[in-house]
């Protein structure tokens, strides 16, 4: 993860929000290369799931909307996370992060140890077992610890159970909720009736939206309604870089099905879906999986839920939430908004409420997993054999935010420079592609591995000479050969979809 957040700020991609001020946690920019991967990110999933769908259509609704939206939808009373405080640091944790162990010797409990949730809490909690009871000098014989989370212990054990921040027990106090939507005001009156809400996920607008979309009768069930933007959560403990920030941008669609219809084969269509569209932005297969979520956790209007999981540098985690939501959110906002929410069967001549499915998503956090999967760093020998490394980013040329490096193989030859000149205004119409004269050809080449281009052409004395064809470098494979023109655009119009 170091390498990669240290790329990302040297060549451009992400930086902290506010960085001249000392950042501020759980924000972040994109620079002039993290800006362009987000935007093709983006792009590609309205591409897909809205214009080349017959059956999907896209909005984009209002960050601030009423708050009785939120009322309706259960985030005023139940968007929240278990908080502790620790009163000696002022540090807060999320007590379903926070973990604790007994520490059992000869079958009695001696002391209590705790840490963050890490890929090895367990391993973690038994070395802080086996160095207390060693510091104590305790003898006889130590039990393998039994770790629990914060929101699991019980009111007796919470005083014994020490802080991660300062190592000492007494300081943590009960989990308590905590509302994590951002308030706001709306209006010149700071009073309660003018509290706002910036929303906590895109989904509610396309709930909101439903009727105005069914009313301008552009679709027929089952269909879909998406958008893209920014939803905003007070996160307790932002982390893992851009994966879990306060600020972040959602990918929501919500596809309407008639209550009689099979909603476990529209969950699987996009669970399928879902995945088969990650591949083709370039994550591999090896790097998913599919988490159910047990029936029991479930809310209970919810039929299913299954997050497609990545294999991120800090553990497997969601990525991509599916949800089977039946008709809870429409129903929700009928009775509080007193609005019919329905729609017109033709065949049974009736009005009915429609059934959901939700795959959401976080931009975010697919361009993370894209950097993750795609950063690599190889060992090459050149011919005098001396090694080399080489850090290449496998971007997909989908998303890759420079599509074509435009290198002239000398910049004190005129010619050259025009050719490579005019070549690079003609690709800019279509494509973000980039000019580069200065260096030695190689590091050109590898400047631009670095940042995920797929494609480099060089100009030469044969292009100005010959048949005006250039070289084509590959990013992956190295391999250089001669195209023209129109080969290229050919070749870009098919991979930069
Ligand atoms: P988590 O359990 O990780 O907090 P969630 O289950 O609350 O996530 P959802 O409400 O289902 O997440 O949101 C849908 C998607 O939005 C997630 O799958 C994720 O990709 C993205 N997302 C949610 N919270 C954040 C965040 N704080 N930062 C970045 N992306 C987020």
């Amino acid at each position: 993860m170091e390498t990669i957040v240290s790329l990302c700020k040297r060549r451009g991609f992400i930086f902290q929000s506010s960085e001249i001020y000392g950042g501020i946690n759980g924000f972040f920019d994109y620079g002039p290369l993290g800006a362009e991967l987000k935007k093709n990110i983006r792009d590609c999933w309205w591409n897909d799931m809205v214009r080349r769908r017959d059956d999907v259509v896209g909005i984009e609704s209002s960050i601030i909307m009423h708050p009785k939206v939120w009322q309706a939808s259960g985030h005023v009373a139940g968007f929240t996370d278990p908080l502790v405080d620790c009163k000696a640091s002022k540090q807060r944790f999320r007590a379903d992060q926070l973990f604790f162990a007994p520490v059992v010797v000869d079958g009695k409990t001696v002391a209590y140890v705790s840490a963050l949730e890490s890929e090895r809490t367990q391993e973690a909690l038994q070395e802080a077992a086996e160095t207390l009871k060693r510091k104590k000098a305790i003898q006889g014989k130590l039990e393998p610890v039994v770790i629990r989370d914060m929101t699991e212990a019980k009111p007796e054990e919470i005083d014994q159970i020490p802080s991660p921040a300062t190592g000492e027990p007494g300081s943590l106090t009960p989990p308590r909720s905590f509302n994590m939507m951002f308030e706001t005001y709306v209006g010149a009156l700071r009073d309660a009736s003018a509290v706002a809400y910036l929303r906590p996920e895109t989904a509610q607008g396309m709930f909101a939206d439903f009727k105005p979309v069914v009313d301008t009768g552009r679709v027929k069930l089952p269909f879909g309604i998406a958008q893209t933007g920014k939803s905003f959560r007070n996160e307790i403990t932002p982390r893992n870089f851009i994966f879990r920030s306060r600020e972040f941008e959602q990918m929501e669609m919500e596809f309407f099905i008639h209550e009689d219809d099979d909603w476990a084969k529209w969950h699987r269509h996009w669970i399928d879906w879902c995945k088969d569209w990650l591949k083709s932005i370039g994550l591999p297969d090896s790097h998913l999986s599919e988490y159910d979520h047990p029936k029991a956790k479930l809310a209970f209007y919810s039929k299913g839920t299954t997050d497609i999981m990545f294999r991120y540098p800090f553990g497997v985690q969601e990525l991509w939430g599916i949800a089977a939501r039946g008709n809870y959110d429409l129903k929700q906002h009928e009775q509080h908004s007193g609005v019919p929410q329905v729609i017109f069967d033709e065949v049974s001549k009736k009005k009915f409420t429609p059934h959901v499915i939700e795959p959401a998503v976080g931009v975010d956090r697919i361009l993370l997993a894209v950097l993750c999967a795609g950063y690599a760093e190889e060992e090459l020998k050149d011919e005098k054999g001396n090694v080399d490394k080489r850090v290449v980013l496998r971007l997909s040329p989908r998303i890759a935010p420079v599509k074509v490096a435009v290198l002239p193989l000398l910049k004190n030859k005129p010619e050259l420079v025009a050719k490579a000149e005019a070549l690079y205004r003609t690709l800019k119409r279509k494509y973000n592609v980039f000019y580069d004269e200065g260096g030695a050809i190689g590091r050109r080449y590898r400047r631009q591995d670095e940042i995920g281009t797929p494609w480099c052409v060089t100009i030469d004395f044969d292009t100005i000479e010959k048949d005006g064809s250039f070289t084509l470098r590959e990013r992956d494979s190295m391999q250089q050969r001669r195209v023209t023109e129109a080969e290229l655009l050919a070749m870009l119009d098919q991979q930069v979809y």
